[in-house]
């Protein structure tokens, strides 16, 4: 299949036309988050980014296997080689297990994920459920020559890599550079090169989390379980390979250079990095008090805020800059969104209310022509979002009957606004599900009364055949000392 589709290749740093390997499926991997803490604003815009990507690969009718991971162990405390496994710090001063931080983690996140309205990945593999395929990737490359042992601990040997593969090439780093600039001292780890990155670490005697393995019980490294991860799922060889771009070094170089040894393939076809989220033009960082969760940033409950920013507002924001193009987190920013949004969501009301008429007196085939560029255009969601106003403005003066539009062209025009509105840019109207939720509640009172009266009338027949029915629909009914209560079962 044919698209016009062009995204931007980290590695070629060009603008590519998009053509997967095995058309029409497409293998999708995305770094997801370590799951040690609560997600913030640095994790919706990947989220978004590439939820943007799903869906329009999906609209293009690719048949997309989509793979983000969860970090659950190997990721230490200065993301590289040394300090404490950031799950397990967790882990020992809350008194849980480190699966229970994990989960705890991971069900917070899924909750943010459907806040903001992103679909679900296909598979959703756990670093900690995948290290017999870790292990095995680690004997390859050990059997390649590219690994050594010190201690227990194995080390990808760069210096060796980098005489015959471009080390580097993904984030244009040169190994002599960073020898020079490192600041770890000699004679504090076991490497032979600082630069050199873990494979396999033993485990200290205090670590929760270890596995076997030939070397030392112990624990794989963070770059590995993407490279083990994304080639169980997508193969040897798939098309695009996502993530924000402070990943882009150490952590996917790193997955590069384990990935061509054990395969002597190019693996990824297509790397795609987000830029990164500021606030107030600094990076956010716990030290310097700007680090804003998504519960705090849609509950309004962080210093920083003046109000609360609905998730569909954040995500609109997000869509608002090119995904590539550093983004400047302000209230004044998400006020301006949250004035667009509701502005964009006005007009699609409008679109349902306008009557056709005999004629055409306007024309909306550039602005789709536009919207499709633009989409088309390495994902240019800010020109797309403009060319769907200049539609808002035909729209309102249709309404207002300055104009009129023909039923062919109206629901050509419905059609294009609910695909790129709903279903591209993943928006929905949240007042609407504010309105939706009420009125499901003022009717399940009204049945529950019915059932009430029924119960207290000793006819159980009807009593039993309401609550039957509703466990049909999905709604199940428990009865309570305190009365009936009910929930939509998921
Ligand atoms: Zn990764």
């Amino acid at each position: 299949m044919e698209t016009s589709l062009v995204l931007y290749n980290t590695l070629t740093r060009k603008k590519e036309k998009f053509s997967p390997l095995n058309p029409p499926f497409v293998g999708m991997y995305v770094c997801g988050p370590t799951v040690y803490g609560d997600a913030h604003l640095g994790h919706a815009r990947p989220a978004v980014t590439f939820d943007l990507l799903y869906r329009y690969l999906k609209y293009l009718g690719y048949k997309v296997r989509y793979v983000r991971n969860l970090t659950d162990v190997g990721h230490l405390e200065n993301d590289a080689d040394q300090g404490e496994d950031k799950i397990a710090k967790k882990a020992r001063l809350e008194q849980l297990e480190p699966m229970e931080v994990a989960q705890r983690y991971i069900n917070a996140f899924h909750k943010n994920m459907r806040q903001l309205n992103t679909l679900e990945p296909d598979i959703e593999p756990q670093a900690s459920g995948h290290i017999p395929e870790q292990i095995e990737m680690i004997k390859t490359i050990v059997d390649k020559g590219y690994a050594y042992e010190v201690n227990g601990s194995l080390y990808f040997d760069v210096e060796k890599y980098a005489k015959k593969y471009n080390y580097g090439k993904l984030s244009g780093r040169i190994l002599t550079d960073l020898q020079s600039n490192t600041r770890e001292l000699q004679g504090q780890s076991d490497k032979k090169n600082p630069f050199d990155f873990a494979l396999w670490k033993k485990a200290e005697p205090e670590h929760i989390m270890r596995w076997k393995s030939e070397w030392s019980d112990g624990f794989p490294g963070w770059h590995l379980e993407c490279s083990a991860m994304s080639m169980k799922y997508l193969g040897n060889e798939f098309d695009i390979h996502g993530g924000g771009l402070d990943l882009q070094f150490p952590h996917h170089e790193c997955e590069i250079a384990q990935s061509t040894i054990a395969t002597e393939n190019e693996v990824v076809k297509y790397w795609l990095h987000n830029n990164l989220i500021t606030i107030g033009g600094q990076k956010m960082s716990k030290s310097l008090g700007n680090f804003i969760t998504l519960d705090q940033l849609f509950e309004g409950n962080h210093e920083l805020l003046e109000s609360a920013y609905s998730p569909q507002t954040v995500r609109f924001f997000m869509l608002q800059a090119h995904y590539r193009k550093p983004l400047d987190f302000s209230n004044d920013a998400l006020s301006a969104s949250e004035k667009g949004l509701e502005r964009l969501m006005k007009a699609m009301k409008t679109l349902q209310e306008i009557e056709p008429s005999n004629a055409d007196t306007v024309n909306f085939d550039e602005i789709i022509e536009k919207s499709f560029e633009a989409l088309n255009d390495d994902l240019n969601s800010p020109i797309l979002i403009a060319s769907l106003f200049d539609g808002v403005r035909i729209i309102n003066s249709l309404k207002s009957g300055k104009d009129t539009i023909s039923e062919k062209s109206l629901s050509k025009i419905r059609k294009f606004y609910s695909d790129i509105v709903y279903d591209i840019l993943g928006l929905k109207d949240e007042e609407q599900n504010e309105v939706t939720n009420s009125k499901t509640e003022e009717l399940m009172n009204i049945i529950l009364q019915i059932r009430t009266d029924a119960k207290s009338k000793k006819d159980y027949a009807t009593a039993d055949m309401i609550r039957d029915s509703l466990k049909k629909s999905g709604i199940e009914i428990k009865d309570t000392p305190q009365g009936s209560e009910w929930k939509i079962n998921e």
